[in-house]
């Protein structure tokens, strides 16, 4: 009898390759095929040797080799060869038979797609995967979204292959309809910007402001590593400042401050816009990119503005225990910020979001990997109706105690001319979200001052507009 596949694989880059052979140390059979197909036979003549997987030479080849209904997996270039391969497997399929895409597309070409597919009569995944290569071969974290009758069929092949926590819960859950598993997956790409982007101030706090060495941050992060910001991203921050070029200097003296991006953050972003959620720490990340991205014209500016050259005279370990608690009230601001946008989108897109299972999808696996998001799935265990994270208890009462040494943090980075764009907006969010009168009144005056766009007043009833011809004219 011919060998048959449990799901077929196009794509053999580093991300197909090595989800591969994580299926297929699960006892999973696989059928692969690659656009450049001599990329098949080296794989199963190389890495997939000896294993569950049969090499496709054409779709046609692939789609025969799959058991019904058929499951085939994209991990190909995000944006047209996504929709070129649904064209071409399409006519190869039939009613049932499930097309995947587990690449970073954007949320609303998988709305798109899924609209596509299912007028075929065919069902649709788009997949968040996250962890990079390293979690695509031991362990992702998945977020799966689409046709929701697709998930019995491939719920068993994703929950296999996922990371797993608390003893083998695994980071993989059914997300929602159509584009919702790509969106949360967007907001994970966010959220990684706005993480990194913390860690980058707080180490530029260290290394201008406290003149701290690479191995005395090295030491600074890994004992941080033990404590509240216990994450992947600060894991590797310590091991980065620890690891040492050939001369023996730190390696991350010698790399250009110049960030590149995929665009993940900048659609976080523009979604944020457009559904008028403010998320001010992953917005300042990513400009903060855009901003090092103009490494000439700053090199330029250095030598023409000057500003105060940064100075310490204080107690350093209170310095490190205060950056410490920025990095932890910022943190706090970004998820908060994040499961807004979030929480919006649900509304916009009519998707029902179980919000305490996306941290526990993110809780190991990814890239924002960290025990903070155990705190998240407690605050909705406890309410799930949770309207924002600042107003459960565990993060309001996390922030007041953070927000002394967070404001210590700011006001010296400042004063001493230290760019810390994501900690001070985060912390002024928290100004604001805390307060019960902003401004807003003076924007509505002006407003109504110079295009009589009325406003409304304390005084009367909401939904009453008022106008005020403010100069006397007419
Ligand atoms: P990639 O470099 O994004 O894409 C390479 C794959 O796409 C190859 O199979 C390539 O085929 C195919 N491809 C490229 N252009 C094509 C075209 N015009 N028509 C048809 N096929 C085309 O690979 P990757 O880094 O493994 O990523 C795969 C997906 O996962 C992407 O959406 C990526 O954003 C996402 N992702 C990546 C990471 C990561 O850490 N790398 C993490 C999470 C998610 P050929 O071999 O013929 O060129």
């Amino acid at each position: 009898m011919t060998k048959t596949a449990d799901i077929g694989l196009i794509g053999l880059a580093v991300m197909g390759e090595n989800l591969v052979l994580n299926m297929e140390s699960k006892g999973y059979t696989v059928a692969v095929y690659n656009r450049t197909v001599e990329k098949v036979d080296n794989f199963i003549n190389g890495r997939g040797a000896g294993k569950n997987f049969i090499g496709a030479h054409s779709i046609e080849e692939l789609v025969a080799s799959l058991e019904r209904p058929r499951k085939v997996m994209m991990l190909v270039k995000a944006g047209q060869p996504v929709d070129d391969f649904i064209d071409q497997i399409i006519s190869h399929l039939e009613p049932g038979d499930i097309i995947i895409d587990g690449g970073n597309s954007y949320f609303p070409d998988t709305i798109r797609r899924t609209q596509y597919v299912e007028s075929k009569g065919l069902l649709y995944v788009g997949t968040g995967v996250s962890g990079g290569e390293i979690g695509a071969l031991h362990g992702p974290s998945m977020m799966p979204g689409g046709s929701a009758q697709a998930w019995p069929f491939v719920k068993d092949i994703f929950q296999s292959i996922a990371a797993k926590v608390d003893n083998g819960v695994p980071c993989c859950d059914w997300v929602g309809s159509d584009g919702a598993g790509h969106f949360v997956k967007m907001v994970h790409n966010g959220i990684e910007y706005g993480d990194m982007q913390i860690i980058g101030e707080a180490y530029q706090v260290m290394k201008d402001l406290l003149g701290m060495s690479a191995d005395e941050m090295h030491e600074v992060f890994t004992k941080w590593n033990t404590e509240e910001l216990d994450s992947y991203l600060i894991e590797i921050t310590a091991e980065i400042m620890a690891y040492k070029d050939e001369d023996g200097s730190p390696m991350i003296d010698k790399i250009l401050d110049k960030a590149g991006q995929k665009g993940t953050g900048k659609w976080t972003g523009s979604a944020a816009l457009e559904l008028g959620v403010p998320l001010t720490l992953i917005g300042e990340s990513v400009f903060a990119r855009f901003l090092s991205a103009q490494k000439d014209m700053r090199v330029e500016a250095s030598k023409l503005i000057s500003g105060p050259k940064p100075e310490f005279s204080g107690d350093k370990q209170a310095m490190l225990n205060d950056l410490k608690m920025a990095l932890y009230g910022a943190k706090i601001i970004s998820y908060a910020q994040g499961y807004n946008l979030l929480m919006a989108a649900a509304k916009e897109y009519g998707w029902q979001l179980d919000y305490g299972g996306i941290a526990l999808m993110w809780r190991g696996g990814c890239i924002i990997r960290s025990a903070f998001l155990g705190d998240i799935k407690k605050a909705f265990d406890t309410n799930p109706a949770l309207a924002h994270l600042l107003l459960d208890n565990f993060f309001k009462q996390k922030v007041e105690l953070a927000q002394d040494g967070w404001r210590r943090v700011c006001a010296a980075a400042l004063l001493n001319g230290i760019p810390a764009p994501s900690l001070t907006s985060a912390l002024c969010y928290l100004d604001g979200f805390r307060s019960a009168w902003l401004p807003a009144n003076l924007l509505q005056a002006q407003r109504d001052y110079f295009g009589a766009h009325t406003y409304e007043r304390i005084d009367k009833p909401r939904g009453q507009f008022f106008h005020t011809n403010w100069t006397g004219e007419g």
